[in-house]
């Protein structure tokens, strides 16, 4: 490592706010309790953060609950400015919170820097919607009065992202909910609370007023969080996490009937038909099974190749695996960071271990490390049989399962044999093929012929179990928004 990345670490981390964000007061947790932030690429721990309570979440909710009715009232064009101010802000400091995230996260630090851009662009997205906020005006069929239909903030809204896109998935939420003019709090996940506190400071830089957006961080997640869901402040539920902390906070939810947004979980196939450009789809896997080192909801979980052509892809795609550099995300040319914590790291060696248990073929990778970190080889399987468990479970790392398919007709089944359906990807060069596929196939997005589709501008979400509601896109907002109709009479 050469001293100026060594420093550049070192500064980021003493710079990086520690504290609980609760009206636009940075503060420690009522009690004192801090806890340990860790470096996943050498296991040690970066620093400590104020870890806090239930009384603290109730204070952020209660700050976030005086601040709604003049948040609601300010004009848009001064939330959308907030926005666009925080927009460029981050793009003043991407290097530093690249830098955070990769230390907090594992990332390397091109893919951090490019996911600084991508969550600085929901909020120049959502600055942009701000101002366009619509309503109606009609005269009903009878003709004996008229219909005002306006759009209203939801109010006060609880926000919980997960460590995966430690930045993205705050912007996602936070972005719309300012921009509806809704109050929040947010609570990032414990093992990436720098990112967000930083953000936090980017938003309080960029004329945020105190109480409009609150950071409690804590790990005593269901503890804080569960009071405030129930607490009858909260009007409004956005979650980012696995499908079932999600059932379980629907549940939650209804006690007081709660609007939800529910990212949740995914098992994306990827299809390559025998008509498709193998190297167009060897790219395409790449994107979709590595970036963020598999570990994404929209990771390409189980790769379905057309018998005749499989070997070719295989070999292809194992060579471009093969010569990845895997190493500290701080790391000059690194391309593949750590798994972000040990049971995650352990979690992707047990399905491993139980595909080839079950007869699948390691082409390339297959193992941890190499070092203290929680790193996974870049691997690819192949003939994963049907009855594996990573056919069912969530990867979430690094790791490329190939089975061979003979029929559209079968591989569509396929696709559809799970409760999840967030994305899947399809590679072919025939339209009536393409599209026939896109529409068959059950899940809130399709990639085809590309292997990302998170895009601002874009409808993110899923349907079945992968969730309810869309975040970006020009639905994103209506997730912070109320229909009130005022009936008037003639
Ligand atoms: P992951 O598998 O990505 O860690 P989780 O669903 O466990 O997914 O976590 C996503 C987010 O949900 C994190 O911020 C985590 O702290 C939070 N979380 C986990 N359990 C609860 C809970 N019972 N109540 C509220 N939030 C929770």
């Amino acid at each position: 490592m050469t001293s100026a990345s060594q420093e550049h670490e070192t500064r980021v981390v003493d710079a990086a706010p520690k504290k609980l964000y609760i009206n636009g007061q940075w503060r420690d947790a009522r009690g004192g309790r801090v806890l340990n932030v860790h470096d996943p690429s050498t296991g040690s721990v970066l620093c400590t953060v104020a870890d806090a309570s239930p009384e603290d979440g109730r204070d952020a909710l209660e700050a976030a609950q005086a601040a709604q009715k003049d948040f609601a009232a300010m004009p848009p064009r001064k939330r959308a400015a907030i926005l666009m101010r925080a927009f460029e802000l981050m793009h003043e400091r991407q290097d530093d919170l690249a830098m955070l995230m990769t230390l907090e996260m594992g990332k390397p630090l091109a893919e951090a820097a490019g996911e600084v851009a991508y969550a600085a662009e929901f909020f120049r997205h959502f600055a942009e919607e701000a101002t366009r906020i619509s309503g109606g005006y009609q005269t009903a069929p009878a003709g004996n009065a008229r219909f005002v239909v306006r759009k209203e903030p939801v109010g006060p809204s609880l926000l919980i992202t997960p460590w995966n896109f430690p930045l993205a998935m705050g912007t996602r939420k936070i972005g719309p909910a300012i921009a509806a003019g809704c109050t929040s709090v947010l609570k990032p996940a414990e093992l990436t609370p720098l990112s967000m506190l930083a953000l936090a400071q980017v938003l309080e830089d960029a004329g945020a007023p105190p109480g409009v957006v609150n950071i409690v961080v804590t790990s005593s997640a269901g503890q804080v969080m569960e009071p405030l869901i129930r607490s009858g402040i909260a009007r409004k539920l956005s979650f980012t996490g696995s499908t079932a902390v999600g059932k379980k906070l629907l549940e939650q939810c209804a006690d007081k009937v709660l609007r939800t947004s529910m990212e949740l979980g995914g098992n994306a196939a990827f299809v390559v038909f025998e008509d498709a450009d193998l190297d167009q789809a060897v790219e395409g896997a790449m994107l979709a099974k590595m970036r963020n080192s598999g570990e994404a909801c929209t990771a390409a979980n189980r790769m379905f190749i057309h018998r005749s052509v499989i070997h070719e892809f295989s070999e292809k795609l194992a060579q471009r695996m093969g010569q990845l550099k895997v190493g500290r995300g701080v790391d000059e040319g690194v391309q593949v960071g750590p798994m972000v914590d040990a049971t995650q790291r352990d979690k992707v060696k047990e399905l491993v271990d139980d595909a080839v248990g079950a007869g699948a073929k390691v082409v390339v990778g297959g193992e941890t490390g190499p070092g203290e970190g929680y790193f996974y080889q870049p691997t690819v399987l192949r003939d994963v049989p049907r009855e594996a468990r990573m056919w069912t479970e969530e990867i979430f790392g690094p790791v490329a399962p190939l089975t061979p398919f003979d029929a559209e007709t079968e591989v569509v089944d396929l696709v559809n044999d799970t409760e999840y359906g967030l994305v899947n990807y399809v590679y072919t060069n025939d339209l009536t093929r393409a599209l026939r596929v896109a529409e068959n196939i059950e899940s809130g997005m399709v990639g085809l012929n590309q292997g990302v589709v998170s895009n601002p501008a874009a409808p993110f979400g899923g349907v079945k179990e992968s969730g309810l509601g869309r975040e970006g896109g020009d639905t994103g907002i209506d997730e912070f928004l109320e229909t009130k109709y005022i009936g008037i009479a003639m």
